[in-house]
């Protein structure tokens, strides 16, 4: 059962649209002064998608948070603009995603079945440090992991017993965001069913339209993201799942956080890099982490800069996951990268 609270948090949930239903407000009276703060709300989290890529999360008007999110769709979609709505889509789904991995089981099993009529179960399974809480079937889980890259979710490289892949908390989670990503995607590019749409909502429209002018124009250039990119691809399918859990915001055992700050250092990333990632972590703690991505780039202490562990290691520590084809040819991470990035992760 979901509280209002609940609906606020989760505006996308069926519930939240049968109470927004059930409260019988049209488009037309949002031009009135009582729902003046829905549209400003609306209007607020079109914004933060564009400048900020994440939508926040306000429970102190609850009834504010829940409407909104109808009514930012409609301007989104009102807007006609495949920037605007592939912004809003990826930062409505982080807030949700950010807002899931912390939710109870229970919770979760309710609103992933529920929302989104997936045949999903509680499970208890532990392998190696994982802990899979929850169970989905086949089908399910693929309408949602086809879209990811990262090998972790290949079909292959899941833990799956009687058609039923094994899923940790986080990741439950994760399906769940980008279910709402591609949601959102195909409800705010759908035309709007509305000819005429009220002056402040017309007005809403035109300054998000001015406000993705600006903030294209400020986007790094497609080489470079391209860039960034492909550097990413040559990562080791290892290397690629800890940086996937790590940004999932899940708990990382101590060598597993060793393995990925080091490699990520030995590619050249900078320390700041590094801590940007690792912030996501549940129990970030600035001060301790920068003390250890310092000395593992050998700044302070020893003065050692350090290296992956190498292949052999990683799999004594189950972090060897997915491997591929290279990774046959290759006794260490870094070796694989070099490869990779010279062309040869597809041989
Ligand atoms: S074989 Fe080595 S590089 Fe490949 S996934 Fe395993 S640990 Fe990583």
């Amino acid at each position: 059962m979901l509280t209002l609270e609940d609906l606020a948090k989760y505006p996308f949930s069926v519930e939240a649209q049968s109470y927004v239903k059930s409260r019988g407000l049209t488009v037309e009276e949002l031009s009135s002064p009582e729902h003046q703060e829905v549209l400003k709300r609306a209007l607020e989290r079109v914004e933060e998608a564009l400048n900020k890529a994440l939508v926040s999360v306000k429970l102190d008007r609850l009834d504010v948070e829940i409407f909104s999110y109808p009514v930012a769709v409609l301007m989104v979609s009102l807007s006609g603009d495949k920037i605007i709505t592939s912004r809003f889509a990826e930062a409505e789904a982080k807030r949700a995603f950010s807002l899931l991995r912390e939710e109870s089981p229970d919770k979760l099993l309710s609103l992933a079945s529920g929302t989104f009529n997936w045949d999903v179960k509680r499970a208890r399974l532990n392998v190696g440090y994982r802990i899979y809480e929850f169970s989905v079937r086949w089908e399910d889980y693929l309408k949602v992991a086809l879209g990811f890259k990262s090998p972790h979710w290949k079909l292959i490289n899941r833990v799956l017993v009687s058609g039923r892949v094994y899923l940790q908390r986080h990741e439950l989670a994760r399906m769940m965001a980008e279910a709402i990503r591609e949601r959102l995607l195909e409800k705010a590019s759908a035309a709007p069913q509305l000819s005429e749409p009220p002056q402040p909502v017309r007005e809403g429209v035109e300054r998000i339209l001015e406000l993705a002018k600006t903030r294209v124009s400020k986007k790094p250039l497609p080489i470079v993201e391209a860039a960034v990119k492909s550097s990413e691809e040559a990562y080791p399918p290892c290397i690629k799942t800890l940086l996937e859990e790590a940004l999932a915001g899940k708990q990382l055992p101590h060598m597993a956080r060793f393995t990925l700050a080091s490699f990520m250092l030995s590619i050249g990333k900078s320390i700041e890099e590094v801590i940007e990632v690792f912030r996501r972590l549940p129990d970030f703690d600035e001060r301790k982490t920068l003390y250890h991505v310092k000395h593992i780039a050998g700044e302070i202490g020893a003065k050692t800069r350090y290296t992956p562990p190498n292949c052999e290691t990683l799999r004594t520590f189950n972090l060897c996951v997915a491997p591929d084809s290279l990774c046959q040819r290759i006794k260490h991470p870094l070796s694989y990268y070099k490869r990779a990035l010279r062309g040869g992760a597809s041989s």
